[in-house]
């Protein structure tokens, strides 16, 4: 856990991460997936057996972190539980399917007012979703990469 500074405040709260489970590292945050023995399905969150083919367990396998955009969309309104708001209410975000070769992952696209583009290179990165009693909590999003080569 790192702490973290909030924005325009002097008060330091814990960063932690939205469920430990979805990730193989945190700094540099990489996505810890599983893959299929039986026939390479991978899939995002691991699961207990293979969704494809019922082959299990499935083995860990951690994800690429640079990938494109498959498709998206405006979400106008916060997720249903155990997604929490903050204090300071729901902005609509960008919500999108990114494509990291292996499989398809949905997350935020930051910044959320560009105008998206399927296509689009992004990396990916961590972002504050909410703050409740364990501090701010953080997941993954992926983020506009403008250095990436089209
Ligand atoms: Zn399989």
């Amino acid at each position: 856990m790192q702490e973290s500074q909030l924005e325009g405040g002097a008060v330091t709260q814990r960063r932690v991460t939205v469920d430990a489970t979805l990730f193989a590292s945190d700094d540099p945050v990489r996505l810890a997936a599983g893959r299929c023995d039986g026939c390479a399905t991978v899939v995002f969150p691991s699961q207990d057996s293979c969704p494809r083919c019922s082959h299990r367990p499935l083995a860990a396998h951690v994800l690429a972190t640079a990938g494109t955009v498959w498709t998206w969309t405006r979400q106008e309104f916060a997720p249903k539980p155990p997604f929490r708001v903050s204090r300071d209410g729901w902005a609509p975000k960008a919500l999108g399917y990114v494509d990291l070769g292996d499989v398809l992952v949905e997350g935020w696209l930051v910044p959320s007012a560009r105008a998206w583009r399927i296509g689009d290179r992004v990396h990916l990165t961590t972002v504050p979703a909410w703050t409740d009693e364990r501090g701010v909590v953080h997941t993954f999003a992926f983020e506009f990469d403008a250095e990436a080569p089209a």
